[in-house]
């Protein structure tokens, strides 16, 4: 079997360290060539010794030199050290990496994983605000360089596996799954009151903080919903939530003649990186098997839009097209951001994403610094309204505080 590159944008994140083990797992098969992260240099510099990367990209210049004394200390060798946004192209568009695991938080991975597309990689992609933002431009770019985009998004994954062999115009609709999150059953006061480690305890996924926020406040599902348009090619109208609190169905295709196709696994994102990895090729696998049998039940309901008003915010961004779900995106990044802060209430993100949606005229996507410029002028956008509902509101010391440290 022949051994190839593979580069992995965020690293030390979730997905990040996920990776790595299914690369460990699968022998010989793939060898880590570069390795992208923001500030954990500690980690980094254990991936280092254990990876051996020829190259690595940190958020600063600081990082780069803790990095360089961490490395000294644990007595590993150095690789090439490159940062900011520029390192992370360097390290996206790496020649020796034919297969890039892009897995930032948020806008940052969006201009690398561009850059990896347009460099005609195999891109597995864990970020999809990159596709929120950019979908047309990243859409564009994969058809002029024959890039593969693999979804490592656990329904996105799930739903290339149930759409392998189906011909388009065959297919109905797409079905999305979702959570619910830790206010599936909650009220609407609870979910007002609801402190930072209430919403980050999702009952289903480990992951980091930002996407488990989204999955909170379902904006996550949202989200989705415009990621599955870019790499299935489907419309607002063609694409459906449905709430399942098991996560074991990760999402399934209804076709023209009422039959659907579901894919079905147990919730570890293994699978799903594995999948992207060696696709169109399967590989056996360590992971415990799904034992339906012990589940005994699975079960499924609508979402509740009145609870999670950023459905219908995304929808309404993926129908307004152009910009509009660049500006939905960095509204709910930097809202996401204030609620971590605990400057705002988990029920402020919505109202923050909605007053920014109503003052942005949605343009055409033409180039990056089109987006870039929406995303810039909604992330100040929603920093005016975040000042605004912290202040007129209950002082932000009277929000609800950590019980422990995070
Ligand atoms: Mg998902």
């Amino acid at each position: 079997m022949k051994t190839r590159g593979i580069s992995i944008l965020g690293s030390t994140g979730s997905i990040g360290r996920n990776t790595l083990r299914v690369v460990e797992s699968l022998g010989d098969e793939f060898l880590v060539v570069a390795l992208g992260a923001g500030r954990n240099v500690e980690l980094l510099a254990e991936q280092c010794a254990r990876y051996q990367p020829e190259l690595v990209s940190v958020g600063t210049e600081e990082c780069a030199e803790l990095l360089r004394v961490e490395l000294k200390r644990i007595d590993a060798a150095p690789p090439r050290v490159t940062i900011g946004e520029a390192g992370l192209v360097e390290v996206a568009t790496h020649e020796g990496a034919g297969c890039v695991v892009s897995a930032a938080v948020g806008a940052v991975g969006l201009v690398p994983t561009l850059r990896a597309v347009e460099a005609g990689r195999r891109v597995a992609l864990a970020n999809k605000e990159s596709l929120v933002i950019a979908g047309e431009l990243m859409t564009r770019a994969a058809e002029r360089s024959g890039a593969e985009i693999l979804p490592v998004d656990s329904e996105h994954n799930a739903l290339h596996q149930c759409l392998r062999g189906e011909r388009r115009e065959e297919v109905r609709r797409l079905v999305l799954t979702a959570s619910g999150g830790p206010f599936r059953t909650g009220t609407r006061e609870e979910m007002e009151r609801a402190s930072v480690e209430e919403a980050m305890r999702h009952p289903t996924w480990q992951m980091g903080a930002k996407i488990t926020i989204d999955s909170a406040t379902l904006m996550n599902k949202g989200l989705e919903v415009i990621e599955a348009q870019w790499l299935f090619g489907f419309g607002a109208d063609e694409i459906e939530i449905v709430v399942h609190p098991e996560s074991v169905v990760h999402s399934m295709i209804e076709l023209i003649d009422g039959s659907v196709i579901a894919q079905l696994g147990a919730t570890d994102m293994r699978h799903a990186i594995q999948y992207a990895l060696t696709y169109p090729e399967r590989r056996t696998s360590a992971l415990a098997p799904l034992d339906l049998a012990r589940l005994g039940a699975l079960h499924f309901e609508p979402p509740d839009p009145e609870r999670f008003p950023c459905i219908a915010l995304a929808y309404r961004a993926m129908r307004a097209g152009g910009t509009a779900p660049a500006a939905l995106n960095a509204a709910n990044e930097t809202a996401v951001a204030a609620f971590l802060d605990r400057r705002i209430r988990l029920t402020d993100i919505p109202r923050v994403i909605a007053r920014v949606l109503d003052a942005h005229a949605a343009r055409g996507v033409t180039d990056l610094d089109t987006v870039i410029a929406a995303d810039a002028e909604a992330r100040q956008h929603a920093g005016e309204v975040i000042a605004e509902l912290s202040s007129a509101k209950e002082p932000a010391r009277s929000l609800p505080k950590a019980t422990h440290a995070d």
